[in-house]
């Protein structure tokens, strides 16, 4: 279904996650899961709350903290919806000297089928499932217009007459309550993250746009980090930072400034992974 992103079925494009979308945008779209095809419950990088990533991990599935950040020179205008909203679901950091932000994602993943989909392609945690399971194929980002060519539904899910937007509004009362929902539990747990990376030993993020550093410690250390509450007085927090680009004129410039920054490995081998966006 990390956003941000998603290969599993991309590695960006999943539910809630894409940022690149392909295909016309509509102000106005109609949709029902009338097909229950059961494609967006597969090849999953779903984004979870915290609450959503203990359950998930109790039942025995795979959560992974996906992380990007941003260099943070100065606080935005109070108008800039876009840099205020990516400021409420992040936490910062340092660095090197460079001030940034980060958004560290609690992610489940699972290539194939979810671990929930029974044979009949149902949701054997409908009353339980996860908001951007709920919310799908809507997104939870603001900045993100629905592009339906970019989603796995088939066509005649598109042709129901059940209004979905309006003038780019979500107007289905119950999407709309779980994106504020999901967009709140952003904003609430984003500080909290920094304690839950530092007490993971997580200190390495990929610019912004660029992908992300995935982070997948071992569940049980995981599913105790979880629990433990934030740590308000800085005493537990990673002292710095690492940028990691795909590009060397990037990390050029971040050393320049003083930041930590190092290229993205070419493989998958050493313990944190990256994700490029396409
Ligand atoms: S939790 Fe349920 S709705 Fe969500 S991806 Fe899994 S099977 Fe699909
Ligand atoms: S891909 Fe679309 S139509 Fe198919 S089950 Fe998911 S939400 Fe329903």
């Amino acid at each position: 279904m990390i956003g941000g992103a998603d290969s599993v079925h991309s590695a960006v494009q999943g539910r809630g996650w894409a940022r690149h979308r392909t295909g016309p945008t509509l102000a106005n779209l109609d949709f029902s899961c009338c097909a229950a095809c059961g494609k967006c419950c597969h090849d999953l990088r779903l984004p979870l709350t915290r609450a959503e990533a203990i359950a998930w991990l109790r039942r025995g599935d795979t959560v992974e903290i996906l992380c990007e950040a941003l260099p943070w020179l100065e606080e935005p205008e109070a108008a800039d919806r876009r840099a205020q909203y990516r400021r409420g679901r992040s936490f910062g950091a340092l660095s090197g000297e460079l001030p940034i932000r980060v958004v560290a994602i609690l992610t489940a993943v699972h290539a194939g089928a979810c671990p929930n989909l029974d044979e009949r392609l149902r949701c054997s945690i409908y009353q339980e499932r996860p908001h951007v399971c709920r919310i799908y194929p809507a997104e939870i980002s603001p900045f993100i217009a629905l592009a339906p060519a970019s989603k796995l539904c088939p066509p005649e899910a598109w042709t129901a007459a059940a209004p979905l937007l309006r003038d780019d509004a979500v107007v289905d009362d119950e999407v709309r309550a779980h994106v504020a929902q999901s967009r709140e539990a952003d904003a609430r747990e984003a500080r909290w993250k920094r304690t839950l990376c530092a007490n993971l030993g997580i200190g390495s993020a990929v610019l912004v746009n660029e992908g992300f550093a995935v982070h997948a410690p071992p569940l049980d250390r995981l599913l105790e980090a979880l629990g433990q509450d934030e740590v308000g007085d800085g005493r537990l927090t990673c002292p710095s930072w690492t940028l990691v680009s795909n590009q060397a004129r990037r990390v050029d410039a971040l050393a320049a400034v003083g930041a930590q920054a190092c290229l993205a490995p070419a493989d998958d081998a050493g313990p944190v992974r990256y994700i490029g966006l396409p």
